[in-house]
């Protein structure tokens, strides 16, 4: 990470805990590695991220439905779904600097330099040759070729390294590309060893094998063990989906980068039933409207692309990722996965229950396929707050943090403040929040010069505020200030309600997509 960003991103999580939207997880005790609690500002922002989720899978689309599957489950589930066995990350750690590292991921940034470099040639020819084509140019220039040929001798090996389980081949390949530690330098490495990134616990009193069970890794698998309970129930057709919320653990080896990678988090996963063969036409549609969903929200088009899998999971036969522009630079942000019929088949021999569809069109039963959409909630959520966060120097000197929340998003809508704190304008004001607080999230406050009160708005992203002064009690008239321009303009009480239902409503950015 070049020191800029560096820089913007620690003071990013610094403003998060100083305006109450994460804290470190038991900070009297120092914290807990990778868990982190939401504040009275986050769990809104999140609250809100949801219900943005929610309406759009449930609400927009007739044929998903939303459940609230449990996090224990028995514990052949994760046997059937392949976590037992493969759930894996390959964990070295480098004997000076005693780091530990997921081994992949050092081959993985060894080949995004190699990238870099390509990248580095391209822009160089672009501003030598008028005319410049980048197609033409990358699939001739020497150099831009032995890189190429380089990345994909390197992901050849990588993938087999990977899809065997062969950690001495990993550990190979390590050396060869003679890959040292990011900190110390050295290329002293241990052996790769295998860790699986299940947490496990015991039901019930005895503590033998018999009883471990797991904290899930992931929701999806609450949504196939349900899948014939809600086809039913809910006289589903296929194509349909159903959709959830909720935690999922995973032991991460590598644990450092804020809310980006944790040990306790949140996902939005849904999962799309679909008839065989038909997968690729699915995948295809939600990966184009998955895209729509994040453009919609305004954060910039330009900080979002695709990158797809080239090293495809034992369950898929296509998946691909949403990345955004995090401070650390594109990372992945919500998978699209087409996982074919492997989980409900897997499930179907694991149980000795049929899971199969009777498709009354075809007259016949199948084990429908599957795409699925999976999204962290939190690494969203971290989306939202870095591209929010802005430092800015304003006309008259001085300067501000501000958090360019989009409106229906943002934890308060509108603060409420009185100018002075007598005269009946505290009065006054309350009885304007008591009308708008059954509509939208309000916030009071009373203390302090106005403008003190503006920047503590801005500082945690309330995008209109309204001030009652002496001329309110004469002609109830409020001035509305707007968080981005910071412009100021004189209002009747009687339009405020509606003016915020329509600026504030999570449904503005829906009818967008
Ligand atoms: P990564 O490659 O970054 O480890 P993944 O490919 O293992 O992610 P998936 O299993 O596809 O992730 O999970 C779906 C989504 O869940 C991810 O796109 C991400 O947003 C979120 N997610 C996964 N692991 C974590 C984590 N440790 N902390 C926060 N969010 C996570």
């Amino acid at each position: 990470m070049a020191n800029q960003e560096d820089n913007l991103f620690k003071n990013v999580i610094a403003h998060a805990k100083e305006y109450g939207f994460i804290f470190p997880s038991s900070e009297i005790y120092d914290g807990l590695s990778a868990v982190y609690d939401y504040g009275q500002n986050g769990a809104e922002l999140k609250n809100n991220i949801k219900e943005y989720w929610w309406k759009f899978m449930t609400m927009l689309h007739e044929n998903i439905v939303g459940i609230d599957a449990a996090i224990f489950m028995h514990p052949t589930t994760w046997k059937a779904s392949g976590h037992v066995d493969a759930f894996n990350d390959p964990m070295i750690d480098n004997k000076d600097s005693k780091k530990r590292y997921r081994a992949d991921q050092l081959v993985e940034g060894y080949i995004e330099k190699l990238e870099e470099k390509i990248e580095k040639e391209v822009e160089k020819a672009a501003k030598r040759f008028d005319n410049f084509d980048r197609t033409m140019f990358v699939s001739t220039n020497a150099r831009v070729l032995e890189y190429q040929r380089k990345i994909d001798d390197i992901n050849e090996k990588l993938k087999e390294a990977m899809g065997s389980g062969n950690m001495e081949a990993m550990k190979q390949l390590i050396i060869d590309l003679e890959i040292a530690d990011p900190i110390s330098g050295s290329r002293n490495w241990t052996d790769v060893r295998q860790f699986n990134l299940m947490f496990s616990t015991e039901m019930g009193s005895v503590a033998d094998d018999a009883n471990k069970i797991y904290l899930r890794p992931e929701t999806a698998q609450g949504i196939f063990v349900n899948f014939l309970n809600v086809q039913k129930t809910g006289r589903m057709k296929i194509p349909f989906g159903i959709a959830q919320i909720g935690k999922a653990f995973r032991n991460e080896i590598v644990a450092r980068q804020f809310i980006f990678r944790m040990r306790e988090f949140e996902q939005m996963e849904m999962q799309f039933f679909v008839k065989p063969g038909e997968e690729m036409q699915w995948y295809e549609s939600w990966k184009e409207k998955r895209m729509k969903w994040h453009k919609a929200l305004g954060l910039g088009d330009e900080n979002y692309r695709f990158h797809d899998h080239l090293n495809l999971a034992h369950y898929a036969n296509a998946a691909c990722d949403i990345q955004f522009n995090f401070p650390m630079g594109f990372r992945e942000l919500e998978g699209i996965h087409s996982r074919t019929d492997f989980d409900l088949k897997s499930h179907e021999k694991y149980s000795g229950k049929k899971l199969q569809y009777f498709d009354p069109e075809d007259n016949q039963n199948y084990i429908p396929y599957v795409v699925e959409t999976s999204i962290g909630l939190d690494r969203m959520f971290l989306a939202v707050l870095s591209s929010a966060y802005k430092e800015e120097k304003l006309p008259d000197g001085s300067e501000r943090v501000v958090l360019r929340i989009p409106a229906p998003l943002a934890p308060n809508k509108v603060a409420i403040l009185p100018l002075t704190k007598k005269d009946g304008l505290p009065e006054k004001a309350m009885e304007i929040m008591n009308e708008l607080k059954f509509h939208v999230r309000c916030f009071y406050e009373e203390k302090d010069a106005i403008g003190k009160r503006y920047r503590r708005q801005d500082a945690i992203g309330t995008p209109y505020c309204v001030t009652v002064d002496h001329q309110t009690l004469q002609d109830n008239t409020v001035t509305i200030r707007h968080r981005d321009t910071m412009e100021q303009e004189r209002v009747v009480i009687a339009s405020l309600k509606a003016t915020l239902i329509e600026a504030c409503s999570i449904n503005n950015i829906l009818k967008k997509i």
